[in-house]
């Protein structure tokens, strides 16, 4: 299959884009579009037959479930048996935004999207080209992250083009996304709402809004054998280059000597590179420095982490240090995705 590739401009939308865009999902087709948190790949919500494209394009397991796209309140009332009192005020305060939301599924959710479970994510995205192309479709767009499950999320068409093309209809290119970490999902089917995946929506706001917010175990640590996690999504390794992914935490100065000392103790002919913050970037020694950004701009280093992670194989590195963050408010989000990239190796300081 031959994968077509348009660029959009988000300020001046190209409507022919959008309805050839349009026609590839009501065909069943699959259609990757930017949104502001990471690319998703789109199909038709409510055709099974869509979703299982989408499973086989990502090489996903059929029991992680993939969220519902909708592009103004009004839809999401068929998706659902009921929607709570707590959905409504997360609503009223994050939609369209980077917040996705778990509720009871209604009968017209086919079971393939929603990995068999009884209960279907959906999330309201802001993105201009995304809303565009989601009404023209007049369908919910079923989209899991447009990359090749597994590896790093992406941020950028080009992410999108290197693992995806041949595989997929067409490519939206509209340019980087703005947050660079996956929605927020928040399971509101249950009286105390839980959050699932931390992101751009901090637990901080969620609670501003309702009060008690539960947090699930999946967010913060590795689950133990045989554990099940209420993000089906959690179980599987994730946002992995092929080098070893290494956190080293804890006092600034100390994580610095850390990192230097395990870089000179390692075997020399490999690649080593460091995930480095801007404060410390000419401190390391005999390393490729990846610079994420300032401590001072957690949203800029949460908008680099999947594009740092991409480019340890740009360099070959065969191990990257990281250095870790601190976990509150957008750093829960930020070192959950790094802690699942290390497949929680981590080292204290
Ligand atoms: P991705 O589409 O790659 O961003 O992944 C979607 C995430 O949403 C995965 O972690 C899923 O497990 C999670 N998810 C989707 N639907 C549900 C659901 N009904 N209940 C809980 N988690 C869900
Ligand atoms: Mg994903």
């Amino acid at each position: 299959m031959k994968t077509q590739i348009f660029k959009i401009d988000s300020d001046n939308i190209d409507n022919t884009v959008i309805c050839k865009a349009a026609d590839i999902i009501k065909s069943g087709g699959l259609v990757a579009f930017p949104t502001e948190t990471v690319y998703g790949l789109g199909g038709d919500g409510l055709n099974a037959e869509a979703a299982s494209k989408i499973y086989l394009a990502k090489g996903r397991p059929s029991d992680n479930p993939l969220i519902l796209h909708i592009s103004s309140f009004d839809e999401l009332k068929p998706l659902v048996k009921k929607i709570p009192e707590s959905a409504r005020r997360l609503a009223r305060e994050f939609w369209p935004g980077p917040l996705t939301m778990v509720f009871e599924k209604s009968d017209i959710v086919p079971k393939e999207i929603s990995g068999g479970l009884n209960t279907v994510a959906i999330r309201y995205p802001e993105n201009k080209i995304a809303l565009e192309f989601i009404s023209a479709c007049k369908t919910p767009i079923a989209a899991p992250s447009a990359n090749t499950s597994g590896r790093p999320s992406p941020t950028r068409a080009s992410h999108v083009e290197f693992d995806l093309s041949g595989k997929i209809d067409m490519i939206i290119d509209g340019g980087a996304c703005e947050f660079g970490l996956e929605s927020t999902i928040v399971d509101v089917s249950l009286d105390v709402p839980i959050l699932l995946r931390p992101g751009a929506i901090t637990l901080e706001m969620l609670r501003e809004v309702l009060g008690r917010v539960d947090v699930d175990k999946a967010v913060l640590s590795k689950l133990e054998d045989g554990e099940k996690p209420k993000a089906p999504g959690m179980k599987y390794t994730h946002y992995s280059p092929s080098a070893d992914v290494i956190i080293v935490r804890g006092d600034r100065e100390k994580m610095v000597d850390k990192i230097n000392q395990l870089i000179s103790e390692d075997d020399k002919s490999k690649n080593i590179g460091v995930i480095a913050t801007e404060e410390n970037k000419d401190k390391y020694k005999d390393c490729k420095v990846l610079v994420i950004g300032s401590v001072k701009n957690p949203q800029l280093i949460a908008a680099n982490l999947f594009k740092m992670l991409r480019k340890c194989d740009y360099y070959k590195i065969d191990k990257v240090f990281a250095e870790g963050l601190c976990e509150d408010e957008l750093g829960l989000a930020i070192m959950n995705r790094l802690k699942k990239a290390a497949g929680y190796c981590i080292i204290d300081v």
